[in-house]
């Protein structure tokens, strides 16, 4: 974890987590929870001082040296180290609703246990088939009957019926004639029947059938067929496999393009043919770190000779397993154990991290010029940058935009609306994660919420962005990625940017200055709550805890990337049901938390409040993260805000989060009675699913209680 000086290193994957394959077997087998055998990839990155980006990878220009992001698009690069794994192959219909790709395990694991439940719903026997008997099927099929018939109570009563599918005479190819035997019994004696010489060439609703016409019919086809790369490579110019493996020298650069690497599953070394395994793949690890720094420092590469063979620990179900070589096969309980103990402390050396200080961390800054920069400019970015930025931006356009970016000038010129009244506001905040895109899009809600909290609909907004110094490429990396993060989230709001101000700052910060229109008579005010009125939010709270959580290293990734999910969805829909359902008071939950915007809510009037705290939506990890004490930096400030609770309440973390600021929080409003659950019904089918009735509007002037 040594970072090299002034490079950034970014992680994308479309997961927060990797699951660990090693374990899989014992996870499906009921040994291990899901957390057990996981890697935590964003506290992992925090760690290294490295970006994570979650997304997913689709294509590749290597002479752009561009890789494109399913949702974010380009990102650039100088090396490139594409550790992507393998796939199944599988039958090119397999899409249908009855198979289950083992690989990318990832995905495998929901899946799988979506799979479970159904079966558990139906309560009727089923028929398992795990199509390929190389180690992986062999240890799926072992470990999901003990899954079905030893662990979950609700399936044992009923006798499924298993099936492993080999496309060749016999089972575990790559292994040893002692190892096969083995298996061979494990399998008898588990009423497995094992279907030989069946090369799968079709898969048509539940039946897989072979080309001379032999079919196998299952509810369940689990697909372990070997591995083989994705589509996306084959239309890079890179020089890949049949199989689509990035053929790389033994030094793990690719044939054709310098500073591409590729390590693991997804690499097919020259003269170096390995198993795809995880042994082999993790071996490579530190020869690929150092051959990707001296590719970085203009060194010579070195080459990695691996090791000729690796000990293969195949687990048999039950806490059982075989350890075995070319020479010898050991089995029993102590191997599962040494394997156990082997698989926990990999886990645990990747889990038990702190996130790197951001001084440290890698890239964060070029090296700085000496000499003082001047800021009579205004601090502003290069011209030249903003041009190429804006250049490569989707650039909305709109018959009230009478001057805006197309045809720039001094300012940007609006037309009103007859009729209507204009909306201005503004908002602001620095970088709380490492992610321009998502940042971006963020920002974008959290500026426009205040223009949804009016009942009105945005129109324009001009931006405003920070970026630290750093060598250009890193600063229009970040600028375009922040850019295309708002560009979305503003065509989302049917937002025009019309213009905006950079300049240059010690971290990321971005804000918008927002107008949007409103007819007077459907403007919905915060104040004008009626006593029996019912409290409605759109989104949980807890996402300063969260991000507190995050600088010490103790929020998980899963929990990040649900939060971000709520940040970055439009308030837009749930301000115009609230209008269509007459609410009568709408404001949007920021700075001072819940209580602090609820207590705005009912000042000066005739009204008070409760808060049901048991109603109240919190953000996953919110809470056991608030229990270790965590808070933002705001909350002690907000908590002061008067309000009544019982010295009970007051010990509950629940109401701790109530005080949390929010980024780009949910909005708050009252709506009658009679109107609350139909208006929550509609919140909820558009998508807003954890909206809530959290409270009441009383008749006690000015008194917010929780309870
Ligand atoms: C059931 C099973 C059990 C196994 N047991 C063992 C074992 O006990 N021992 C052993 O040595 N090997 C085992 N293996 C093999 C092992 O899983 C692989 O060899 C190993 O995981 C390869 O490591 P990798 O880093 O190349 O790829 P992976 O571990 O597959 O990691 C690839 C990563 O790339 C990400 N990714 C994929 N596509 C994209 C994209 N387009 N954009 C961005 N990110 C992407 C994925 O999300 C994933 O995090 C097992 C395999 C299976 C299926």
């Amino acid at each position: 974890m040594r970072p090299e000086p002034g490079v950034r290193v970014t992680l994308i994957n479309p997961h927060p987590e990797a699951q660990y394959s090693g374990m899989l077997p014992g996870l499906i087998a009921g040994h291990y929870s899901e957390e057990d055998t996981i890697l935590d990839l964003f506290k992992l990155s925090q760690a290294c001082g490295a970006r994570f980006i979650k997304d997913k990878v689709i294509g590749l220009d290597p002479d752009k040296k561009t890789v494109l992001c399913a949702r974010r698009g380009e990102i650039s690069f100088d090396v490139l180290s594409i550790n992507i794994g393998s796939q199944s192959p599988t039958p090119k219909n397999l899409e249908i609703k009855h198979g289950l790709g083992v690989k990318p395990i990832q995905t495998f694991q929901n899946k799988f246990q979506d799979a479970l439940n159904k079966m558990r719903i139906e309560g009727r026997p089923k028929r398992i088939a795990v199509v390929g008997a190389g180690a992986a099927g062999v240890e799926v099929i072992l470990a999901t009957k003990h899954r079905l018939e030893d662990c979950s109570n609700e399936t044992r009563p009923l006798s499924h019926r298993y099936f492993l599918v080999s496309s060749g005479k016999s089972i575990l190819s790559e292994q040893s004639g002692k190892t096969r035997q083995i298996f061979e019994k494990e399998l008898k004696k588990n009423q497995i029947t094992l279907i030989q010489d069946f090369l799968v060439s079709s898969f048509e609703r539940n039946t897989a059938s072979t080309k001379d016409g032999r079919s196998i019919a299952a509810d369940i086809f689990l697909w372990a067929t070997g591995a083989v790369g994705p589509a996306w490579l084959k239309s890079s110019d890179l020089g890949i496999t049949e199989e689509g493996f990035i053929r790389v020298k033994a030094n793990l650069e690719s044939e054709n393009f310098r500073n591409i690497f590729a390590a693991g599953d997804i690499a097919h070394v020259r003269n170096h043919i390995r198993p795809k395994s995880g042994v082999f793949a993790v071996r490579q690890g530190p020869a690929l770190t150092a051959n990707l720094r001296r590719a970085l420092q203009n060194k010579p590469l070195k080459d990695f000779r691996p090791q000729k063979r690796a000990l293969a620990m195949i687990s048999l179900g039950e806490k059982s397993a075989i350890a075995t070589t070319q020479f010898f096969a050991l089995r029993g309980s102590l191997v599962w154990r040494y394997k156990n103990f082997i698989d926990k402390r990999f886990i645990k050396k990747y889990s038990d991290l702190k996130p790197m200080p951001m001084e440290k961390s890698s890239g964060a800054k070029a090296p700085q010029s000496p000499e003082m920069r001047c800021g009579g400019c205004g601090s502003k970015i290069g011209p030249n940058l903003l041009r190429q930025v804006l250049a490569g931006l989707p650039m909305m356009s709109s018959s009230e935009i009478v001057i805006g970016l197309k045809k720039a000038d001094d300012a940007a010129i609006v037309k009103a609306e007859p009729g209507k009244l204009g909306v201005h506001t503004i908002d602001h905040f620095k970088q709380f994660i490492d992610d321009p895109w998502t940042l971006g899009k963020i920002a974008v809600n959290h500026a426009l919420n205040d223009v949804f909290a009016m009942g009105a609909s945005p129109k324009s907004a001009l931006a405003i962005v920070g970026l630290p110094l750093s060598a250009p490429k890193l600063m229009k990396n970040d600028m375009s990625l922040l850019m295309r993060g708002a560009s979305e989230g503003l065509a989302e709001n049917k937002t025009v940017l019309v213009g905006g101000h950079t300049n240059e700052a010690d971290e990321i910060n971005i804000g918008f200055s927002a107008y949007g229109e409103v007819e007077e008579r459907a403007i919905i005010r915060k104040t004008g709550a009626v006593d029996g009125d019912l409290i409605i939010v759109t989104r949980p709270l807890g996402s300063g805890v969260l991000f507190a959580g995050a600088m010490k290293g103790l929020t998980k990734g899963r929990w990040i990337s649900s939060t971000l999910q709520e940040m970055t969805q439009s308030n837009a829909y749930a301000s115009n049901i609230f209008a269509e359902c007459g609410a009568t008071s709408l404001t949007d939950i920021t700075g001072f938390g819940l209580v602090g915007h609820l207590s705005e809510m009912i000042q000066g009037s005739e009204e008070g409040a409760t808060i049901f705290l048991e109603e109240v939506p919190f953000y996953d990890g919110a809470i056991p993260l608030a229990e270790l004490g965590i808070e933002s930096t705001l909350k002690p400030e907000n908590i002061k805000i008067d309000h009544l609770a019982t010295n009970k309440v007051k010990t509950s973390t629940k109401y701790q989060v109530c005080f949390d600021p929010q980024t780009a929080g949910g909005l708050l409003a009252t709506v009658s009675a009679q109107a609350a659950a139909a208006c929550l019904n509609n919140l909820i089918e558009s998508g807003y699913l954890k909206a809530a009735i959290i409270g009441r509007i009383s008749n006690v002037s000015g008194e917010l209680r929780i309870c």
